[in-house]
């Protein structure tokens, strides 16, 4: 079913719902009341996106210690003023390495088992915090436990997602309308980039992809120096970073008079994009969805040509839990902010791939991005 396309000639506020921000307080407090369950005094976080979370902080140098009554954020002196207006959470200011300052804290407090994130911390920083551990404690891994607060949003993460995906569209149609073949790949990146900013991106949310003709059977091409010819698909997959929020959307156009073969090719995609969005809704498992998509695709005799999975969570990260990927067995919640983006590709002639942001709900889902699906011709 084609979906109804919106106009954003004027983007809404962040704010339109009468939303109010999310306290860090409010997030962590959950968190770390799960501690005791498994067998954690404390959780040392790490990764840049999850102090985010916990704390509001946005600087590139902060470490975490949470525990059930209480937290502290280590950062350094070149982010004492930036995290006093960024963070209800009590902050430490350390000259130097930040871990043996927190050791020093877990020892004060008598913690002896440490939790920590193995999928996010450099093996240095593990072995130094191994090695000035007070005697009796320990580390624990402990994965995943942020991440999986994370991927359910809160109304106003949603609200933060659906402007950072209103601005990548508005971007993406301001840059479309001066698309014409001889530019380069590269040149209509950073013209797709310079928009984002325009519109109140603070950065695209990873490398803007651009490919035209048989480039486009590269999933992840970078944009080349060559000129864009006529007679020729363009794929753009492209996310905005804002107010540190992801959006990530791919559209493949068609500059000048597509063979039919590729026609063809968009109409399959299409339909098992559609198919896949229609498959969302809280309760069915992340590999139902993938699977209607793969379903489309074998019905054209295209599935081998669908060579990864059918989207993934994002938010303050542009790939974060749940994958929507084959035998996934996460069941998806509403509230969860999801890619759908089935593509094929194949060898020497081309790649499409279609590529929406939507949130889970408990009927569905809803769409985010206005953006048209139907098969453009510029
Ligand atoms: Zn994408
Ligand atoms: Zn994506």
């Amino acid at each position: 079913m084609p979906l109804k396309r919106r106009t954003f000639s004027q983007r809404p506020p962040v704010n339109s719902a009468g939303l109010e921000p999310d306290q860090p307080a409010s997030r962590r407090v959950p968190l770390a009341a799960q501690l005791p369950g498994k067998k954690l005094d404390a959780l040392v976080v790490s990764a840049a996106p999850n102090v985010r979370y916990l704390t509001g902080f946005t600087g590139s140098n902060g470490v975490l210690l949470l525990w059930p009554a209480g937290a502290i954020l280590f950062t350094d002196p070149r982010y004492e003023i930036q995290a006093g207006q960024e963070t209800d959470c009590r902050v430490q200011i350390v000259r130097g390495p930040l871990f043996p300052a927190l050791l020093k804290a877990a020892a004060r407090k008598k913690f002896r088992r440490l939790g920590f994130e193995p999928g996010r911390l450099p093996y240095e920083a593990y072995e130094t915090l191994q090695s000035g551990l007070p005697l009796g404690a320990s580390l624990v891994p402990a994965a995943g436990l942020v991440e999986i607060a994370r991927m359910i949003k809160s109304e106003w993460e949603i609200a933060l997602i659906r402007r950072s995906v209103l601005t990548n569209s508005k971007a993406f149609e301001n840059t479309l309308a001066r698309i014409r073949p001889g530019l380069r790949e590269s040149e209509i990146a950073a013209r797709l980039e310079f928009q984002m900013r325009l519109l109140g991106a603070e950065k695209p949310a990873f490398d803007t992809i651009v490919a035209s003709g048989p480039r486009t059977a590269l999933p992840h091409a970078q944009p080349t120096a060559e000129p864009v010819e006529s007679n020729t698909l363009l794929l753009i997959d492209m996310g905005a970073t804002q107010d540190g929020y992801a959006s990530d959307m791919t559209r493949t156009v068609f500059l000048g008079r597509p063979a039919p073969k590729l026609r063809r090719l968009y109409d399959a995609v299409l339909e098992a994009q559609l198919a896949a969005t229609a498959a969302v809704r809280a309760g069915v498992t992340a590999g139902h969805v993938d699977r209607t998509a793969r379903r489309v695709l074998r019905a054209h005799g295209l599935e081998k040509a669908f060579i990864h999975s059918t989207g993934h969570g994002l938010g303050l990260e542009i790939h974060e839990s749940p994958r929507i990927g084959k035998g996934d067995k996460t069941r998806l919640i509403a509230g969860m902010a999801i890619t759908i983006e089935p593509g094929v590709y194949v060898e020497g002639l081309g790649g499409i791939r279609i590529e929406d942001t939507v949130v889970v709900t408990a009927s569905g889902c809803e769409v985010l991005t206005p953006t048209s699906k139907q098969l453009t011709v510029i």
